[in-house]
């Protein structure tokens, strides 16, 4: 490079303007107003060292030290940096409930609760009838004991902690009976042996991995037995020459040996999901009254509503737990609550749900809405995709995701792209989910059978101008 550079065109060390003068430069007076002079004085002198740098190796052409082109690669580097990390995206993964794209999106109702929770005091832990202290559990136990029939309620962050404290609120230093069946991992992290062990309980594994009897359970009831346990095997299916035993079974021993049964059920259902065309899921409210003593669920899976973990069940037990220290720690924030209390309200209203609570609407959506969106949206993106790919409009399945229901399957309808060029498929593929994810509101499809696929679902009527529009040019 550096012999590439004339004398006349090559810049020297002395010859980069200082930061002073940069500083005062026209050109960066909007950098000054939009990042403030702390942060561009500490842009400007990692642009001057690095200008220095190439200065000294003879590779630095005069053109590059004008002013107003320190400014805008200055500016660019600033207007990079402060981009949010946490950016909206097009979930077209055919998965709803999908845990890493941030799961359940809240109705506006919920929305407008967060916000104003944002902005303004609230009666968090204030009781506005006795002018004293109240307890935030109060904001929602009464709607999830109506909802679901449990004499008692509270919540925490999620239900991996709901979990962790009612093993260690009702189980520390004894055991707990669970099917070899139900020891599932649910994403990486959340491991039920795993829990187990944090929360000071021993596990007692009983029966085998496809069959566990009720001869199985009653036969590891001992002294130091301090429940028997049942967890929702949430992302996978036991399929063929299988046995477990239900929930009303599993509660009859537990009753008659004077011990608590109890119920992770991981997505958990206020409602019964086959009056909306949709497969069956035991409800919170059949869980409860089947015998279950204590129920745990997510807010943030089928539910519809914020991160959270809900524990609902008998009075006493929920007493205990609440009484446990690592309630104080795993507790929810007002927003959580913001967000939840109106969530639940939408469940009083069963008629309105499959259009108000956005989890539900997306769910329900039905195909003569998805198959036109799907023809409308193929040539958009066929013209987007450019030359070498086909891009048909398809039937498809979705998934609910983050282990509801998984092997249940809802009829949906979307965009299927192949290249026609020579070669491995795959590379092109790449390419274009590559570039689909760099649009300003990243698309997020999945590529399997040497296609690219994107269902439509979860793309509603409101958003699809502005998807398109960015879809509007050729993808670079
Ligand atoms: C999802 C799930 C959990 C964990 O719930 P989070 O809300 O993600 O913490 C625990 N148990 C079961 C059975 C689940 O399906």
């Amino acid at each position: 490079m550096a012999d590439q550079l004339s004398g006349a065109s090559r810049a020297a060390a002395s010859d980069i303007p200082s930061l002073d003068r940069l500083l005062n430069a026209e050109a960066l007076r909007p950098a000054l107003d939009a990042h403030g002079r702390t942060q561009v004085v500490a842009a400007l002198r990692r642009e001057l060292d690095a200008l220095r740098r190439r200065a000294l190796d003879g590779e630095l052409p005069r053109h590059e030290l004008d002013a107003a082109a320190v400014a805008a690669r200055t500016s660019a580097a600033l207007d990079k940096a402060a981009q949010p990390r946490l950016r909206a995206v097009y979930n077209l993964t055919g998965t709803v409930l999908h845990t890493n794209l941030g799961r359940a999106l809240l109705p506006d109702e919920a929305v407008a609760s967060v916000l104003r929770a944002l902005t303004t005091p609230a009666n968090l832990e204030f009781d506005l009838d006795s002018g004293g202290r109240g307890d935030r559990d109060d904001l929602i136990d009464d709607l999830l004991c109506e909802l679901t029939g449990a004499e008692a309620a509270t919540v925490v962050n999620n239900n991996a902690a709901a979990v962790l404290l009612m093993l260690n609120a009702l189980a520390d230093r004894r055991e707990v009976v669970v099917s070899r069946g139900e020891l599932v991992e649910i994403g990486g992290a959340f491991r039920i042996p795993d829990i187990m062990k944090r929360a000071g309980a021993k596990l007692v594994e009983v029966g085998t991995t496809n069959r566990t009897h009720a001869a199985d359970y009653d036969n590891a009831i001992g002294p130091r037995t301090a429940m028997l346990m049942k967890v929702h095997c949430s992302n996978y299916a036991v399929t063929g020459f299988t046995k477990s035993v239900g929930v009303a079974e599993v509660a009859a021993m537990a009753h008659a040996r004077g011990l608590p049964a109890t119920v992770d059920l991981g997505s958990g259902t206020l409602v019964d999901l086959t009056q909306f065309g949709l497969p069956k899921e035991d409800t919170v409210r059949e869980t409860i009254a089947a015998g279950a003593d204590l129920v745990t669920f997510s807010g943030d899976k089928l539910l519809g509503g914020p991160q959270a973990g809900l524990l609902v069940g008998r009075a006493d037990l929920i007493r205990k737990i609440k009484k446990n220290p690592l309630k104080r720690a795993l507790r929810v924030g007002k927003l959580t609550l913001a967000a939840l209390e109106p969530v639940l309200h939408l469940y009083r209203a069963p008629e309105f749900l499959a259009q108000r609570l956005t989890t539900l609407r997306l769910l329900t959506r039905p195909l003569r809405d998805i198959q036109p969106q799907a023809e409308r949206l193929r040539g958009v993106l066929a013209h987007a995709a450019g030359p070498g790919y086909a891009v048909e409009a398809v039937p498809m399945f979705s998934q609910i995701g983050s282990g509801a229901l998984p092997i249940d399957q809802l009829p949906s309808y979307g965009l299927a792209v192949r290249h026609a060029g020579s070669g491995r498929p795959g590379r092109h593929l790449d390419r274009l989910e590559t570039l689909l994810r760099r649009l300003p509101v990243p698309v997020i499809g999945r590529i399997a059978d040497d296609a690219l696929w994107l269902d439509l679902r979860c793309l509603e009527a409101r958003d699809e101008a502005d998807f398109s529009a960015q879809l509007a040019e050729p993808l670079a």
